[in-house]
């Protein structure tokens, strides 16, 4: 029995030591894990604050975000409300936008009335919230009339003209950032000197092209002061707003110019559709002229962030390169 007994010893009771310790253990860890999570999160938040840009600027068009972040650079986190290839005529905002306008430190427009459908909106908001529209601080004797007191808002098309924006957009950045101020002038004159350059290249460019055969036939008259600027006669199927229609009479009125200046091709723009221009080309062909579409044409859009024409210098670019070879200028 004795040795049976210490063949089946009776059940120890269960060590109590660790059972005391290991909860405190756990607790203890469990603490200390606490304590350094509090301090990543400590460490993040402030590694985070000081990679935040200080300005968050909110631009309506690609071409102002671009016009934005060159004159901001790192200091201003730049928010565009449309997406490439998006109309700015007709661009309405959903209820996010004027969130995002609401929330901005600084809100950037390109103005002349471009934006139409958001015009209100952003009236509205510019006695709230800080706002400058590019265009409407150019002056008056720069710009192209389209009626009384009224004018055509495609002023980035004209390198040289778009060259005095930066310096406004860098005042008004000074405004709501003055620790930024001298940088943003200073980039701000440097982007102007590269425009002005851009300027001189794409004269250059579209000077190759035989004189008889410089006419641009788009879909909308976007183009007034690229033509102006570069010297090329610039035809429009609608008006300087896509909201504007073409009538029967404005394409027959094109078919006559486009066979009898043998003009050789037409450019389909981004941000627009190509309806009109397919009844123009259909139209010169009944007449025995065929006309090529000539590439597409950034016109009111830039093209996305990842692609080729991501800023305005690379777009204007692109668009001549187009423009020489459709119209048989140099390569
Ligand atoms: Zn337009």
């Amino acid at each position: 029995m004795l040795f049976g007994l210490s063949k089946h010893p009776p059940r120890q009771p269960p060590p109590r030591l660790e059972i005391a310790i290991l909860p405190q253990m756990a607790k203890a860890s469990a603490v200390r894990l606490l304590r350094r999570m509090v301090w990543l999160a400590v460490l993040l938040a402030a590694d985070s604050a000081a990679a935040m840009p200080p300005v968050r600027a909110v631009a309506t068009t690609t071409i102002v975000a671009d016009l934005v972040r060159q004159v901001g650079g790192e200091r201003v986190a730049v928010d565009c409300l449309m997406a490439a290839g998006i109309d700015p005529h007709s661009y309405k905002a959903t209820p996010r936008d004027a969130d995002r306008l609401a929330r901005a430190d600084l809100v950037v427009s390109s103005g002349l009335h471009l934006e139409g459908k958001l015009s209100e909106l952003l009236e509205r908001l510019g006695r709230r919230v800080p706002s400058v529209a590019v265009a409407d601080g150019l002056p008056r004797e720069k710009l192209l009339p389209v009626a009384d007191g009224v004018f055509d808002p495609h002023v980035w098309f004209d390198a040289a003209l778009w060259s005095l924006c930066p310096a406004l957009v860098a005042e008004r950045l000074a405004t709501v950032d003055p620790d930024g101020a001298a940088g943003y002038r200073k980039r701000a004159a440097d982007y102007a000197a590269t425009l002005l350059r851009l300027d001189h290249e794409l004269r250059t460019r579209i000077a190759s092209v035989p004189s008889d055969r410089r006419v641009l036939v788009t879909a909308h008259d976007a183009f007034r002061y690229f033509g102006r600027a570069y010297g090329i006669e610039v035809v429009g199927v609608q008006g300087t707003s896509t909201e504007s229609e073409a009538g029967l009479s404005d394409i027959n009125r094109l078919v006559d110019l486009v066979v009898t200046k043998r003009i050789p091709a037409l450019f389909v723009e981004t941000s627009v559709s190509d309806r009109n221009l397919t009844a123009l080309r259909e139209g010169a062909r009944a007449r025995g002229h065929e006309v090529a579409l000539g590439g597409r044409l950034y016109s009111d859009s830039l093209g996305g962030p990842d692609g080729s024409a991501a800023t305005l210098e690379a777009a204007l670019r692109e668009n001549v390169e187009a423009i020489v070879t459709g119209l048989g200028g140099e390569r």
